[in-house]
């Protein structure tokens, strides 16, 4: 069932006017914004709405809510850890507050979060993976998360990125539902631009994000390694999507949309961060325009290292010979809470 939650109050009007007669667009706009300044509950009362239409539709609309079973902040870099369940279905899932600091005394937040409870892609570096895939969230599961964080955040919420739990193009109805719903202005009213969604590389869900009718988010791809024997073994998803089909979808994608996308590769010593792997990435590229962020892979288990300075710069000294790109590390904070990318399990609580 929709609510306000998930759904713009215009779709949502024509199914509620035989519930709550009288009811006028811009009242239920009105309520909606209401409800999303109130972390997602009806409001005690508004001005010039009577008590009798709000309770009306508060009784044949009722919201849902998701119970917070653990919350941590890590006292190293101020991340939280939103540890979350719908008691109405199985399968908890994550979400995590990431502080930013854009220049001096300019903070914001963004919110990272879960587009599934657990992940079916089963990506050797990912304790995500490890768990496979206990279900698809709901689109208002995800918008809920986004009050969640931005309720407890210390600064603006500025924000979204979809790379907690799951593969989001697996779940694409739902995610861009939840876009829809966290852009508009009687919502969140948060830029689709300021919403990042993250993939393995699922190539059909690449291709919607390509289509016109999409939201202009800003596309991560896991590439991880492109020597397709490394990332076979390491990123299953490499049978379904090869990575030339991979290519072409992201230069159909660059083709369609003029964004660029951005290429996420968490370093593993000794799997995919020497020179001959920096050459790989280059050939493969083969003109396409993408940006590369560089992430040191975070293992609770300690049996993937990240590689050393030396081994990095040689790294990143073989790209800058053999590819026009450019190359940002990501800092992946709440590693001392398990918040850290690659690391969310909805279980295992430090
Ligand atoms: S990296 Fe993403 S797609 Fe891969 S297993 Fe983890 S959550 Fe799933």
């Amino acid at each position: 069932m929709h609510t306000l939650l998930d759904t713009p109050a215009e779709d949502l009007l024509p199914g509620l006017l035989p519930l709550v007669p009288g009811l006028a667009l811009h009242t239920l706009r009105r309520i909606q914004a209401a409800v999303f300044r109130n972390h997602g509950a009806y409001p005690a009362g508004l001005p010039e709405i009577s008590p009798a239409l709000l309770g009306r539709l508060a009784a044949v609309s009722p919201l849902p809510a998701l119970r917070l079973l653990d919350r941590r902040t890590s006292p190293r870099d101020g991340f939280s850890k939103f540890l979350l369940r719908n008691p109405g279905l199985p399968g908890d899932f994550e979400a995590v507050s990431i502080p930013l600091l854009h220049g001096r005394g300019d903070p914001k937040t963004v919110a990272c979060v879960s587009s599934q409870s657990g992940c079916a892609q089963g990506c050797r570096f990912c304790c995500t993976g490890r768990l496979g895939l206990a279900r698809s969230l709901l689109p208002w599961e995800i918008v809920a998360q986004v009050l969640a964080v931005r309720a407890a955040a210390p600064a603006p919420l500025r924000g979204v990125v979809f790379m907690g739990m799951g593969e989001p193009l697996e779940n694409l109805d739902a995610v861009l539902a939840a876009v829809h719903i966290l852009a508009s202005p009687c919502a969140l009213a948060i830029s689709a631009k300021a919403i990042s969604v993250s993939t393995a590389g699922i190539v059909p869900g690449i291709l919607r994000l390509a289509d016109p009718s999409a939201p202009p988010v800003r596309l991560f791809v896991t590439l991880f390694s492109a020597r397709p024997e490394v990332r076979g073994r390491w990123m299953p998803v490499t049978r379904r999507h090869p990575l030339p089909e991979l290519r072409d979808a992201l230069r159909r994608y660059h083709a369609a949309t003029g964004r660029r996308p951005t290429l996420a590769w968490p370093l593993v010593a000794g799997v995919n961060d020497s020179v001959s792997d920096a050459v790989a990435l280059a050939r493969w590229l083969d003109g396409l325009p993408a940006a590369l962020d560089l992430i040191d892979v975070n293992d609770p288990t300690l049996s993937l290292r990240p590689p050393s300075d030396a081994a990095r710069n040689a790294f990143l000294d073989a790209l800058r010979l053999h590819a026009r790109i450019p190359v940002s590390r990501r800092y992946s904070g709440g590693a001392d809470i398990l918040a850290a990318c690659g690391l969310l399990s909805a279980s295992a609580q430090p």
